[in-house]
Order: C-alpha cells, then sequence, then structure tokens
C-alpha cells in the first residue's frame, strides 16, 4: 500500500511498519505485563497494511483477534541517531491506526519466548487511516485516540500518558534503524483492547485527526 506523507506530498511504500508495545501503563496491567525500561519494538511487514474503508481479514491460524487502537507517526525525512529534541521534525504526519493482534498466537510466543511476528503479522493486520499534516499538530501529547466497535466506544486514551512519547520513540528507533521517508511508528495502545468478530466495525478517532473505519471479515 502506497501512502502519501501529507507535508512533502511524497507518495512512499512504507519500508518499516515499526510498532511499539507496552507504552501505556494501563494496558500493560491489563495485558499483566512489566513496564519496559526502553521501548518496545516490533515490526510489522508492509502487507498488513490496509487503508480507510478495508477489511480486516480474520485468518483461520486464530480465534482470539484483538483491535489495539493507536497514534501512528510516519516519517517524513531520512536520520539516524536523532536527538529527541530534534525529532518531532521528521514526523511528517500523524494518522490513526489500529495494531490489530491475533492475541492466542501472541500469547503462545510469549510463553514459548518466540517473536510477536505471526500474532501481528497477518495481512490486513495494520489499518491504517489518512494523514494529517505534522504543521497542524505541533504537540502531540495534548491528542486523544479512541475506538468504537460496533457504535460502542471500548478504547479512549490520552496520548500525553504514553510511556515514552514520540519525541522519544523517534529517538530510539532511530539509534536502531536509518529512518527513511514513509516509515510508520505505531505509538502503542491504551488500555481496553478486545475481540474482533466476523462483520464487526471499527471505527477509531481522535482529535485533529481523519477517522478510520474497517470491517472484520472472517476468512
Ligand atoms: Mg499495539
Amino acid at each position: 500500500m502506497k501512502i502519501r506523507l501529507p507535508s512533502s506530498g511524497l507518495e512512499v511504500c512504507p519500508g518499516k511498519v515499526l510498532c511499539i508495545g507496552r507504552n501505556y501503563a494501563a494496558h500493560a496491567a491489563e495485558m499483566q505485563s512489566d513496564l519496559p525500561e526502553s521501548p518496545v519494538i516490533f515490526l510489522k511487514p508492509s502487507t498488513a497494511l490496509v487503508g480507510d474503508g478495508g477489511d480486516v481479514l480474520l485468518p483461520s491460524a486464530s480465534r482470539e483477534v484483538h483491535y489495539e487502537v493507536e497514534l501512528v507517526a510516519a516519517i517524513g525525512k531520512p536520520g539516524k541517531h536523532i536527538p529527541v529534541s530534534d525529532a518531532l521534525a521528521y514526523v511528517d504526519g500523524y494518522a490513526l491506526g489500529i495494531d490489530v493482534t491475533a492475541r492466542d498466537l501472541q500469547a503462545r510466543a510469549k510463553r514459548g519466548g518466540l517473536p510477536w511476528s505471526v500474532a501481528k503479522g497477518f495481512d490486513t493486520f495494520a489499518p491504517l487511516g489518512a494523514f494529517t499534516p505534522a504543521c497542524d499538530i505541533p504537540d502531540p501529547r495534548r491528542l486523544r485516540i479512541a475506538l468504537h466497535a460496533n457504535g460502542v466506544l471500548r478504547q479512549q486514551g490520552a496520548v500525553a500518558r504514553m510511556l515514552f512519547g514520540v519525541d522519544e520513540l523517534v529517538a530510539y528507533a532511530s539509534s536502531i534503524f536509518t529512518l527513511l521517508p514513509g516509515d510508520l511508528i505505531y505509538t502503542g495502545t491504551p488500555e481496553g483492547v478486545g475481540p474482533v468478530e466476523d462483520g464487526d466495525r471499527l471505527v477509531a478517532t481522535g482529535t485533529d485527526l481523519q477517522e478510520l473505519a474497517v470491517t472484520a471479515r472472517r476468512l
């Protein structure tokens, strides 16, 4: 899937979909996970991306797929070892995303000390909305994000409650990976994650962000 970076107008295929785990204390608690001392990073393949209005395909390999609403930052220019103080200048835009997770497969992986790539990486497991230019969101900490499933409010959170802010995540990620235009960072989910069933309508909303709606379909 190509994305359009709102500030530069550049159309790019995201090379990296970086995702942050346990970035809200209340979600870490509901997962019975310890709080991390540094950001927990995993990656999804770009083939997991699906745009607004698309379908989330529930794979037969899982019986328990969950939604996780997240703020997504798109990188606008190349960077490595970016200082925290300069990090927001590398963000081109912000969007809503859903980190779709096969929770049963993730739990099995956790028990075995195995990677999360399968649990997180199925096709369509990374719904992504349209981007708002970063210049319209000078301080992402003031954003709020929410998720409705079939019209019922299931998740809401203040980005200010993230353990590691967008600036810290960009800086940390760039200490490991060279960040390139179009790379995405799914910044973690607040509490209230829950199951997705066949036919469910998931709608993500947020302050100054463009609504993202997807429908779940069982394969
Ligand atoms: Mg997540």
